[in-house]
C-alpha cells in the first residue's frame, strides 16, 4: 500500500528541487546517533519512496553525499546543506530511496508511524504520542 499524493520539496536555498508521486506507507521518526549527526538535530524523520517515484526537478548537480561505513549513504545538498536523502542495503534492494520529510513543501501530507533506533533517544526528549517504537531498525 502506498499514499497517493503528489508532493514538492527542495532544499533550503531552492537550488535542489524534487516531486515525489508517492510515498511509501512507513514512515519513521529515526533516533539514530548518525541521524542526528546528518540532521543537527535530536532525531531524523525520512519518508522512503521508490526510485520511480521521484523526479528531479533541478538542481541534482547540487547534491553530494556521505557514505559511511555501514555503507548508508546520506545525501545533502552542497550549497546550502541541507539534509535530504538517506540510503541503506535495503533501499537499493528495494529501489527505494528515504527523503528528509522536512523538505518537502506540505510537509503534513503525511504522518509518521513510528520511532526507530530508540535505543539511543535524547533522554531529553520526551515521546508522548502513541506510535509504536522500536529500539532499532524496523524490519516488515
Ligand atoms: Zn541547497
Ligand atoms: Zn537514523
Amino acid at each position: 500500500m502506498t499514499t497517493k499524493v503528489l508532493n514538492s520539496g527542495s532544499c533550503l536555498c531552492g537550488k535542489v528541487q524534487f516531486e515525489v508521486s508517492e510515498i511509501n506507507p512507513t514512515l519513521g521518526h529515526c533516533h539514530c546517533i548518525m541521524c542526528r549527526k546528518f540532521h543537527g538535530a535530536a532525531f531524523s524523520t525520512f519518508a522512503e519512496v521508490k526510485l520511480e517515484h521521484l523526479k528531479w526537478i533541478k538542481g541534482q548537480e547540487f547534491l553530494n553525499s556521505f557514505t559511511a561505513d555501514n555503507q548508508t549513504t546520506r545525501t545533502f545538498c552542497q550549497h546550502c546543506g541541507s539534509s535530504l536523502l538517506f540510503e541503506s542495503k535495503f533501499n537499493r534492494k528495494d529501489k527505494t530511496i528515504e527523503i528528509a520529510l522536512a523538505t518537502f513543501d506540505i510537509v503534513e501530507a503525511v504522518i509518521p508511524d513510528a520511532h526507530i533506533y530508540t535505543e539511543s533517544k535524547v533522554d531529553w526528549l520526551i515521546l508522548n504520542d502513541d506510535l509504536p517504537q522500536y529500539s532499532s531498525y524496523r524490519s516488515i
